[in-house]
């Protein structure tokens, strides 16, 4: 083990990806051996990211009363999970409720509706509200996340100033028919390279806990990584009562960490998100994941609570790491060929250019 863990940190510190074997043998590390590939993963983390940790905030824009049938979700058709049930907040309550987040110490607000997708009118709503949420919090990095794409909305929710987009793959392409039938993998990658081509940062994640093979979750990580996404969001699934995967209990706190640490050496120099079901699922071993991933969601989740962001703050604190503030960059610099804007210096001398003593 201890030969293994040491080469996947060397790979990871040359920001390369560990390999189908070496990821499988991971989340099969006894427990014995827990700390060692918290450790190692965590050297990883630290190379890219340092002790940062991003935050970021949901704002749910429409919940529930979705026609898909993704059977992890409480918002989907027929779901008789007791959810809050509603249709498209105001752009005003949007701001207001990122505003609360942003104070909170969020750098990201993603902005949400459920659904398979935005019609052209959503598409419209939407971009009023990025432009709401920008001007009321000068600027906040916005994420939309609105299911399905069609031709043209990727664009026009960049140009609404939308900086990244997120649709998880959820699960390996083997099985993702069996946890939706109302679309297919293929419409979700399709989705993020739409998101991509338009300028926009991809954010493309997993759901862990729903029953799936170890094989599962290694290849949709490996997919993740191939798709290239800048952030990568791992859920534990919230087994929602009226939901088909209500009875779904397959996690264990060392389980959830060694998923984080696999996804880590997988994506080493990518945001890799700690989102639903944190609390859940490693309970009493959360700080331990800050060393694994460099980002979270605080607070609320979509249709369940989270734990209050107080304590999510004083978690940061207390394991040593800091909230990142709005200035630095969260991406390592080779990663920002896709956002040009990142890569401006913005010219803060005056007329002419800057010479060197003697010239
Ligand atoms: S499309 Fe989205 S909101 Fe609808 S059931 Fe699937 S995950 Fe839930």
């Amino acid at each position: 083990m201890d030969d293994l863990l040491n080469a996947l940190a060397d790979k990871g510190l040359r920001g390369e990806t560990a390999t189908r074997d070496e990821a499988l043998a991971v989340l099969r590390s006894p427990d014995e051996a827990l700390l060692d590939v918290v450790a190692a993963a965590g050297k990883v983390r630290r190379r890219w990211f340092g002790r940062r940790v991003k935050l970021n905030y949901l704002v749910n824009l429409k919940s529930g009363l979705c026609p898909e049938d993704c059977s992890y979700c409480s918002q989907r058709l027929g779901s008789e999970a007791g959810i809050l049930k509603y249709s498209w907040l105001k752009a005003e309550e949007a701001a207001d409720a990122a505003e609360a987040g942003v104070k909170g110490g969020a750098k990201r607000v993603c902005v949400v509706a459920s659904g398979r997708g935005p019609s052209d009118r959503d598409v419209e709503r939407v971009s009023r509200t990025i432009e709401a949420i920008k001007e009321r919090t000068g600027g906040v990095e916005v994420c939309a996340c609105l299911g399905l794409l069609s031709p043209g909305q990727a664009e026009r929710l960049r140009a609404a100033g939308a900086d990244a987009y997120n649709h998880n793959l959820n699960t390996s392409e083997a099985t993702y028919g069996d946890i939706c039938t109302t679309h297919t993998y293929e419409d979700r990658v399709s989705t993020v390279q739409q998101a991509r081509d338009a300028g926009m940062s991809p954010c493309s994640g997993l759901i862990a806990g729903m029953g799936e093979t170890d094989e599962d979750l290694v290849d949709v990580a490996l997919a993740l990584r191939e798709l290239d996404a800048d952030s990568v969001p791992v859920n534990f699934l919230i087994p929602f009562e009226g939901t088909p995967l209500a009875g779904e209990w397959n996690l264990t706190p060392r389980r959830a960490l060694r998923i984080l640490a696999m996804v880590r050496f997988v994506c080493p120099d990518v945001e890799v998100r700690l989102a639903g079901g944190r609390e859940l699922h490693l309970r009493s071993l959360q700080p331990l994941a800050l060393h694994l991933v460099n980002s979270l969601f605080l607070g609320d989740y979509l249709t369940s609570e989270g734990q209050a962001g107080r304590a999510d703050l004083d978690m940061i604190a207390d394991a040593g790491f800091e909230v990142e503030g709005p200035g630095t960059s969260t991406l390592p610099a080779h990663r920002l060929s896709g956002e040009p804007h990142e890569r401006v210096a913005v010219r803060r001398r005056g007329t002419g250019t800057e010479l060197p003593p003697n010239a």
